[in-house]
């Protein structure tokens, strides 16, 4: 396996996925998010592992989906909306629903800064244990969609908090994220990722099959209940979003309100901060 922007290890039945794009804030380039699903797919296939990490190097855990730039592809901003869509479809939200459908337990480390489309890098973890300094957000209406493709926010917070972090776009800290449920355990910076480490190999000392059923049970539960039902298809409602900012602003806005924008055309090339945290 050949990763560029990511670290594959496994050690004593854990297997470590790390995000390493620090330079970016750990922003998620379509290439990035190709090889962390290679990683997610190494790890599912090898009998050795029991456990999966899911972490990031530097600051911030991530500052969110980078659609600055794509290998191949002229810049996302200028897509029209089906080929948008048939993206965000088979990347995004595809890579999110098989990592959360990987059938071993896995553990997400969360430090610094999770914005956007960081929360589709944690939330399809089992567990999450965050840093004293983590902070959540998704401040995507200034884009003109409701929240990030992976809509689990009202499934993770509880409705009101879930309005709450989509109206404010304000972050929840990892105290109160661990008050709501979303995070299991919140420990200091420097014992992330020890603290991480601990909770994987004290899963990996039970049986395998065991903890793929209570896995299955618990997942399964929240199916019956809609999960994945209403993610499917609050989608489309995040597509009928992307598409209303296009006809309005004449591309993707990024990072800015849609008020005053119509009659400007194009904002292509706007914006200092082009490509951080875009959804
Ligand atoms: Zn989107």
């Amino acid at each position: 396996m050949e990763l560029e922007n990511v670290i594959y290890e496994v050690s004593d039945g854990v297997a470590t996925i790390t995000l390493n794009r620090p330079q970016a804030a750990n922003a998620q380039s379509h290439e990035a998010l190709a090889e962390l699903d290679q990683a997610w797919q190494a790890a599912d296939r090898d009998p050795a592992v029991k456990v999966i990490i899911m972490r990031s190097n530097g600051k911030h855990f991530s500052a969110g989906h980078d659609m600055s730039r794509t290998k191949d592809d002229a810049e996302p901003e200028t897509w029209p909306a089906e080929k948008l869509y048939d993206w965000e479809m088979r990347g995004y939200l595809h890579y999110a629903k098989s990592w959360r459908a990987v059938p071993k337990p896995s553990i997400a480390a969360v430090q610094g800064k999770c914005i956007a489309g960081g929360l589709m890098l944690c939330w399809p973890c089992d567990l999450i244990v965050a840093a004293d300094n983590a902070e959540f957000s998704d401040p995507v209406l200034a884009l003109g969609i409701c929240g990030v493709e992976l809509h689990a926010h009202t499934w993770e917070l509880g409705p009101r908090k879930a309005k709450e972090l989509l109206f404010t776009g304000e972050p929840i800290a990892a105290a109160q994220a661990q008050q709501l449920g979303m995070v299991n355990r919140v420990v200091p910076l420097d014992e992330l990722e020890t603290a991480t480490m601990a909770l994987a190999r004290r899963i990996a000392r039970n049986d395998a099959v065991a903890l793929r059923m209570a896995k299955r049970a618990v997942n399964h539960t929240l199916d019956l209940q809609g999960y994945t039902n209403s993610i499917d298809s609050i989608f489309d409602m995040h597509h009928f979003g992307h598409a209303r900012a296009q006809v309005v602003t004449g591309g993707i806005p990024v990072l800015t309100g849609l008020a005053g924008m119509k009659g400007k055309g194009s904002n292509k090339g706007k914006g200092s901060d082009k490509g951080k945290g875009e959804a």
